[in-house]
């Protein structure tokens, strides 16, 4: 069956490189990627990008330390549900939502898809309901504790049942981080998030100053390279040079 993708920025977050990758200079600006794929059995989103009181309160919904940490750019019509109905879908009929992890620029805009059921790797899920680990990882339950029907795997998932769309574990930025890979007509396509940050993430192994687990994080890159070298194009998760090369939506990704 097939598959269509599409990508949407929605905003940007503008913060110290060095923070992002091992060696980076001064201050990045980077985009926050949705994905809209759909499927003849439903229409899921991989991650949801920054919840809409962040255009106004950036501190008031994140929290003064996050707020001091990065500068958000997120204008009115920039959130979710704002991009999919510009191009003619209704945020209340997509079937799913599956969500990287529990990072504010990933599941922040999950309170604009209210009938979704929302996919993530039981890892993630516990940690998000474990209030001092939570408060480790940076999650707010308030992006993701939400009431949506949930669906919980451990590993690697099919998500419709023909092998189309799996959820692949990539473990390490946080608990239960997850990558999604999907087999389009022009070939396999796998959607890093911030399992890798940037293409020099990848390729140089320079990982973000803060982690879950260091190697685990490696061991996920690994794995990523050799679905690279097996044929798979890798979309990093915040890579501003890789993302301008990214057709947006309507446009479909080929
Ligand atoms: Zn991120």
């Amino acid at each position: 069956m097939s598959v269509t993708l599409y990508a949407f920025t929605c905003g940007t977050v503008t913060g110290e490189f060095a923070r992002l990758m091992e060696g980076g200079e001064g201050d990045i600006t980077v985009p926050v990627p949705v994905f809209l794929i759909e499927h003849p059995k439903g229409r899921a989103l991989f991650d949801t990008g920054l919840h809409p009181d962040c255009q106004h309160d950036p501190a008031g919904r994140l929290g003064s330390r996050l707020a001091a940490l990065f500068r958000i750019g997120f204008e009115p019509g920039e959130e979710v549900s704002a991009r999919l109905e510009a191009i003619g879908r209704d945020p209340a009929r997509i079937d799913l939502v599956i969500n990287s992890h529990f990072h504010f620029d990933h599941v922040g805009g999950n309170a604009l898809i209210p009938n979704a059921t929302m996919l993530v790797q039981r890892g993630e899920w516990d940690a998000g309901m474990d209030p001092d680990t939570a408060m480790k990882r940076g999650f707010d339950p308030r992006d993701f504790d939400l009431g949506h029907k949930l669906r919980l795997v451990d590993g690697e998932h099919d998500v419709f049942g023909d092998g189309s769309v799996i959820c692949l574990p990539t473990h390490g930025h946080t608990p239960g981080h997850q990558s999604l890979k999907l087999q389009l007509d022009s070939g396999e396509v796998v959607l890093a998030a911030d399992a890798c940050y940037f293409c020099r993430t990848l390729r140089e192994r320079r990982l973000p100053r803060y982690a879950h687990d260091h190697q685990a994080m490696l061991a996920s890159l690994d794995r990523l390279e050799a679905l690279e070298r097996s044929g798979a194009r890798i979309f990093f998760g915040h890579d501003p040079e890789f993302w301008r090369s990214v057709p947006q939506a309507p446009a479909s990704i080929a």
